[in-house]
C-alpha cells in the first residue's frame, strides 16, 4: 500500500543506521563546541523569497515549494546558509563578529534518488561570519578534518579550489557574471567542454583549458604552476595568492591530505573564495564542502559582510563508515537486562533494574511477561551483554543470578556483590 510507504527519495533511520546518525551529530556538536561555534536551531519551512533569493540555480530548482494555509509562498530548507545569512542580517546583526554558527539537522532537495542522494538528508553546518582572513577559511578547513579524523575515517582527501580564479580569467577576458555562472555550474558537472563553448574570446578559452589541465598530488607544484598561467589576471592571481595562504596556514597546523584541482567548481553560486570538497577513496561522493561567499549577506540586505562556510553529509559519512567496516559508532558500554522468574519478584526485580540505571548501566526490563528461557533468547539475539536473574528462593537470601550472555556462564551473588562484580564486568 502506498500510504505504508514513504515518500521518494525519504527515509526512515532505524537501528544501529539511526545511532550511528546521533553520534556523528554528537561529535559535530563537540567540534563545534571545540572550535567555538554557537550551535542555532533555525526553522524547516522558510519564505520562498529568502531560500530562492540567492540559493542558485541549481538548488532554486530543486527546492520543495508549496503554499502555506494563510496563502504564503514558503519552501523546505535546501541547506542552512540562507537561514544563517537571514539570522546575521537580523536577530545577530549586531552581536560581535565574527559570529561564529553551527547547525545540524535535515535539509530538502529533490534530487533524483540513489544510494548516497535523498530527498530529504542530514547536514552539519558550519558558517563564520564577519571576517574575509584567510586564518578563517583555514578554521573552516581545520573543523573539517577535525570531525573527520573525530569519526575516524580513514584515508579522505581535501579536493581545494578557489572560485577567484576562475572568475578572475573570466572578468579580464569581459565574460558577465551570467555567463560565468553558466560556465562554473558546466564545470561543476565536469561538461568542460560545454564550459568552453560558453567562452568567445580564443585567448580565454586557451587560459581555461590550461587551468583544466593542470593537475598534480603535490600541491605546491600545482600553485606554481597555476601562478604561472594567471601571471597576467590581475584578480585570479590575486585569488591563487589567497588560496596559497591558506594552504599554508592549514598545512602547517594539521596534518591534512589535500590536493589541489584549480578548475574545481561547486554547484552553490554564491561562492567567492576558497571551495572545497571531502572524499574517501571508496566513494565518488562528497562527505562535505564548503567555501567562502563574501556577498551573500548584502544581498539579503545586510552590510557588506565576507563569510565563510561548510556543510557535511551525514547520510554519506555514515555510507562511508559502513563502507570502512566502522559503523558500529555506538558506546560499548555492557548492556543488562532484568528478568524477574515470577510475578512475586516483579517489584524487587524492578527496582533492581532502576538501582542499575541509577547506578548509569544500560538496563532492560523483560517486558513481555515471557519466561526465563525465551527471555534469555530475545537479550542474546539483541546483543545485550548480561542477564539479572531474579528468583523467589535466591531473593530470600539476599542473592540474584547473573548469567554472562557471551560466555554462558552464571554465578550466583548477593545484591551487594552483585554491584561490584557489574563494575569489574562494565570495563571488560
Ligand atoms: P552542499 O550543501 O551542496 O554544499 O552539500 C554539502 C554536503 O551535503 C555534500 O558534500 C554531501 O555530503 C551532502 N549532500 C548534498 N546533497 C545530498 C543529497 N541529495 N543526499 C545526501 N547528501 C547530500
Amino acid at each position: 500500500m502506498s500510504t505504508l510507504r514513504t515518500v521518494r527519495g525519504m527515509r526512515d533511520l532505524l537501528g544501529k543506521e539511526a545511532q550511528t546518525f546521533t553520534s556523528v551529530i554528537a561529535k559535530a556538536q563537540a567540534t563545534a563546541l571545540l572550535f567555538g561555534f554557537q550551535e542555532v536551531f533555525t526553522p524547516h519551512v522558510e519564505s520562498l523569497d529568502l531560500l530562492s533569493a540567492k540559493s542558485g540555480d541549481e538548488i532554486r530548482q530543486r527546492m520543495f515549494i508549496f503554499e502555506d494555509l494563510g496563502g504564503r509562498k514558503v519552501a523546505l530548507r535546501p541547506e542552512f546558509t540562507a537561514s544563517i545569512a537571514r539570522l546575521a542580517t537580523s536577530a545577530l546583526r549586531t552581536e560581535p563578529k565574527p559570529l561564529k554558527l553551527f547547525s545540524a539537522g535535515t535539509v530538502y532537495r529533490y534530487d533524483e534518488p540513489q544510494r548516497g542522494r535523498y530527498r530529504e538528508f542530514w547536514q552539519s553546518n558550519f558558517e563564520l561570519i564577519g571576517t574575509d582572513k584567510p586564518e578563517a577559511d583555514t578554521e573552516i578547513l581545520l573543523i573539517t578534518n577535525k570531525l573527520m579524523q573525530t569519526i575516524n575515517l580513514q584515508g579522505y582527501v581535501f579536493k581545494i579550489g578557489h572560485v577567484g580564479i576562475i572568475k578572475g580569467i573570466l572578468s579580464q577576458d569581459g565574460v558577465d557574471e551570467k555567463t560565468q555562472n553558466a560556465i562554473l555550474q558546466r564545470m561543476d558537472k565536469k561538461e568542460y567542454d560545454l564550459a568552453l563553448k560558453l567562452v568567445e574570446s580564443e585567448k580565454c578559452k586557451n587560459t581555461l583549458q590550461r587551468l583544466i589541465d593542470i593537475k598534480g598530488e603535490n600541491w605546491r607544484d600545482t600553485i606554481e604552476q597555476v601562478n604561472a598561467l594567471v601571471a597576467e589576471y590581475e584578480k585570479a592571481k590575486a585569488a591563487a595568492e589567497n588560496l596559497t595562504e591558506i594552504l599554508n596556514l592549514v598545512t602547517a597546523s594539521t596534518d591534512i591530505s589535500l590536493i589541489v584541482e584549480p578548475a574545481f567548481a561547486r554547484g552553490l553560486e554564491y561562492y567567492t573564495g576558497v571551495i572545497f570538497e571531502v572524499y574517501i577513496p571508496q566513494l565518488e561522493i562528497a562527505l562535505g564542502g564548503g567555501g567562502r561567499y563574501d556577498r551573500l549577506i548584502e544581498a539579503f540586505g545586510g552590510e557588506p559582510t565576507p563569510a565563510v562556510g561548510c556543510a557535511h553529509g551525514i547520510d554519506r559519512i555514515a555510507i562511508a563508515l559502513q563502507t570502512q567496516n566502522a559503523s558500529d559508532l555506538s558506546d560499548t558500554a555492557k548492556k543488562f537486562v532484568v528478568i524477574p522468574i515470577t510475578e512475586s519478584v516483579k517489584v524487587d526485580a524492578l527496582k533492581l533494574t532502576q538501582s542499575l540505571r541509577n547506578h548509569g548501566y544500560f538496563a532492560e526490563f523483560e517486558l513481555m511477561g515471557r519466561k526465563m528461557g525465551k527471555s534469555l533468547e530475545d537479550a542474546d539475539k539483541r546483543g545485550l551483554d548480561y542477564a539479572v536473574i531474579v528468583g523467589e528462593r535466591e531473593l530470600r537470601e539476599g542473592n540474584v543470578v547473573i548469567k554472562d550472555l557471551k560466555k554462558r556462564e552464571q554465578t550466583t551473588l548477593s545484591i551487594s556483590e552483585l554491584f561490584e562484580q557489574i563494575k569489574k564486568m562494565a570495563c571488560e
